[in-house]
């Protein structure tokens, strides 16, 4: 959809007003995505002010590039970012915007002995037009949630003992492209016992043991777009202070998701879930904020967590995940991808829902 794209270079555009630049120099290779459409591991495009948009990448992406971006001028070249800030020069920029946040020092001073123009910084303008989704953007993470979801449902009846948390992702993997992920959106952690006090957890080869409480943080990507969720269940009988826990973090994840409206302010939200955990004494125990924006990204803007200024908006995605974590003992992270929604019937939908286990109630396994 050439359109969709033109309409975002066009917003950046607009952005490049205020900056007073001539053109924006786009690097970071998930921007180039969502400014273009072209997926590629090496590629850059340049954004005039006023004129056409000029994409660079490299031979192995050309025919690909041809095909997602007909609208778009084409240099196929490998030095693509060097290449398009000496042709912004040569087409009169004096001030070219660039990617500061994300181009490294030795890269910047190619930059600069390419264009002889002046550099400028952008900042993360194009990150600042990606925290709004489309209609489509919605769809695509929705689905990347549903399949998230299918396979958890599909997956639990492995959890039992003697099973490690190793070879319990791998089935939880599978199942999710199964599903019809196209990957992962990250790295599945499956932190069983006490490895769930670890809020990253990389799974190893201790197998479940009844009495368990078992964390699983997964998600899939598809075309793109990216799901995130977590759920904690026990294996066995639980103890009352697991049970206790679960009750702690449900409750507080139920008081983020429900501030979680449009206009509300980000810190806020994190400050809902927070207040529940910290009243019950675990302030301590809860050392991440709140959740993170979802998108092509699998972390991005916004960021919900203590103090954080900025409102959510309309079509915002976001996750909504608190967590305690007890050294020695084991913790319990829940967590829901939704997005925030002003003129619908709610003001949020929950995109990861589970047939399995509702995040209010602490699912058992025997
Ligand atoms: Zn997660
Ligand atoms: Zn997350």
């Amino acid at each position: 959809m050439p359109e969709i794209h033109a309409l975002r270079r066009d917003r950046l555009r607009a952005a490049l007003a205020t900056l007073d630049a001539d053109a924006a120099l786009i690097t970071n290779l998930v921007n180039v995505r969502y400014l273009t459409g072209l997926a590629s591991s090496n590629a850059a495009l340049l954004v005039p002010a006023e004129g056409d948009a000029v994409l660079a990448t490299d031979s192995r992406y050309a025919l690909t590039a041809r095909r997602e971006c007909p609208d778009l001028e084409l240099l196929v070249e490998r030095m693509a970012e060097t290449v398009l800030a000496g042709l912004a020069v040569e087409r009169g920029a004096r001030w070219v915007a660039f990617e500061d946040h994300e181009v490294t020092v030795e890269r910047h001073a190619a930059l600069e002995a390419a264009a002889r123009a002046q550099l400028a910084p952008l900042g993360r303008a194009v990150e600042e037009l990606r925290i709004v989704k489309d209609d489509g953007e919605i769809a695509l993470i929705a689905r990347a949630c549903q399949i998230t979801a299918t396979a958890f449902d599909e997956s639990i009846a492995e959890i039992r003992p003697g099973v490690t948390e190793r070879e319990f992702a791998v089935v939880i993997e599978r199942a999710m492209i199964s599903a019809g992920a196209d990957k992962l959106a990250f790295d599945t952690i499956v932190a069983s016992g006490p490895h769930g006090a670890i809020p990253h957890h990389v799974p190893g080869d201790r197998p479940f043991e009844p009495g368990d409480l078992i964390t699983i943080d997964c998600g899939a990507k598809y075309r793109g777009y990216h799901a995130d969720m977590t759920r904690t269940v026990a294996l066995g009988t639980p103890a009352q202070w697991q049970r206790d826990l679960y009750g702690l973090v449900a409750a507080a994840q139920r008081a983020g998701i429900e501030a979680a409206v449009p206009g509300e302010v980000l810190g806020d939200v994190d400050m809902a879930a927070r207040d529940l955990i910290a009243a019950a004494g675990h302030v301590e125990h809860f050392g991440h904020g709140l959740g993170h924006g979802v998108g092509l990204d699998i972390h991005e803007a916004p960021m919900l967590g203590p103090g954080r200024p900025g409102k959510l908006a309309d079509r915002v995605p976001i996750t909504v995940e608190p967590g305690v974590y007890l050294p020695g003992r084991g913790g319990v992270r829940i967590e829901d991808t939704l997005v925030v929604r002003s003129g619908s019937s709610a003001p949020r939908d929950v995109l990861t829902m589970t047939r399995t286990s509702t995040p209010a109630e602490l699912l058992v396994l025997d």
